[in-house]
């Protein structure tokens, strides 16, 4: 089996350790949430859990900066108390994409990283839900966490 850990084991001479934000966003969003059914929501949550849950982080704080660091995004805790924890997300994967019609919002995923990654941090689960989306009309994404 994987880990997180042998993902960041490379040795790719000539194309190196990136691939274009389109690739990612192509596998996101026309792979994942339009080629599965119903837009792959219980797909993506559980993919989601499963790489937040892999992610070698022993602190939010951590977390924060390794969401950073995959450039997913920019994340900075906006809201804080014992029963909720809002976490806004700048510069996300999506920003940039043409706005979508309905309200719909693609971040999915990402906020399942987030909910795998707490839920085994705090060592209970937690539930994550995207509140903004870039891709309908916020200035930046945002996830709500129940603690
Ligand atoms: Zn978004």
């Amino acid at each position: 089996m994987y880990t997180f850990e042998d993902m960041q084991k490379m040795d790719r001479v000539r194309l190196g350790n990136m691939v274009p934000l389109e690739l990612f966003r192509t596998i996101r969003l026309i792979g994942m949430n339009q080629g599965l059914p119903m837009g792959g929501k219980g797909t993506t949550l559980t993919v989601g859990r499963k790489i937040g849950e892999s992610l070698p982080v022993s602190s939010v704080e951590d977390l924060l900066a390794l969401f950073e660091e995959l450039k997913i995004g920019i994340p900075r805790i906006v809201y804080s108390d014992e029963h909720r924890l809002n976490i806004a997300v700048e510069d996300c994967f999506c920003k940039g994409l043409p706005t979508l019609e309905e309200e719909k919002m693609i971040c999915d995923l990402e906020g399942a990283i987030l909910e795998g990654a707490l839920s085994k941090l705090l060592g209970r689960r937690v539930s994550v839900r995207e509140i903004k989306c870039n891709a309908t009309g916020h200035e930046y994404c945002e996830y709500e966490v129940k603690l």
